[in-house]
């Protein structure tokens, strides 16, 4: 795991003390193991794959630091500490992630539009943020996030055990989306032009 000082205030900031970007780095290590196995942590370094690499962590960041008073609609920016902006800045990212599209604007047409891999992680990142929204919104959220996962957990909780995967077509200059989510009650795949509609969709579905 490599962190970094961020040189954008005096005294630096480290990115250690940053939470979002502690468990977005430590997330690096959880996903390159589940998608390539313990013995090859490269399964992740195309532009797609890494993007959801990228987006597996700014999410994991996300889900991490929720609390319970926060709003679907509201804007979640990543990584202001070390910017050192106020909780509610800019953040490392092109927008704060947020369900509300007016705040986050980004659908995978924008995959187009930059072979930057965290670009392309934000896609990711905020349609499962946006399926996280839906879930708790349905199914409630517990902050005992250290508890884990049971049957009948909350929203919250169901997010991260969910894992939908996604395998990302872009062809004739349209990109469309096929979505499979984990799990065996819902092994249908849907395929959509908006690949955060896609996912807002299957959520409305059952868990
Ligand atoms: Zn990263």
């Amino acid at each position: 795991m490599q962190m970094f000082l961020f040189t954008q205030t005096t005294p630096y900031r480290d990115g250690d003390l940053d939470n979002q970007i502690i468990v977005h780095e430590y997330g690096h290590g959880v996903s390159n193991r589940l998608t390539g196995g313990p013995s090859n942590a490269n399964a992740l370094d195309a532009i797609q794959s890494g993007g959801m690499g990228e987006g597996w962590s700014d999410w994991w960041g996300l889900m991490f630091t929720q609390k319970s008073g926060d709003q679907k609609d509201a804007a979640y920016p990543m990584g202001t500490y070390v910017l050192g902006e106020a909780p509610n800045g800019a953040g490392i990212r092109q927008y704060p992630y947020s369900y509300n599209m007016k705040i986050d604007p980004h659908t995978l047409k924008d995959f187009n539009a930059s072979a930057e891999v965290h670009d392309s992680g934000e896609i990711w990142a905020s349609a499962l943020w946006d399926m996280s929204w839906l879930l708790i919104e349905k199914y409630g959220f517990d902050p005992d996030i250290a508890g884990g996962y049971s049957a009948g957990a909350a929203g919250n909780k169901l997010a991260r055990r969910r894992r939908p995967t996604l395998t990302w077509r872009v062809k004739h200059g349209s990109a469309s989306t096929e979505v499979a989510p984990y799990g065996s009650t819902h092994s249908g795949c849907w395929r959509v032009a908006n690949c955060r509609g896609a996912l807002k969709r299957i959520v409305a579905q059952t868990r």
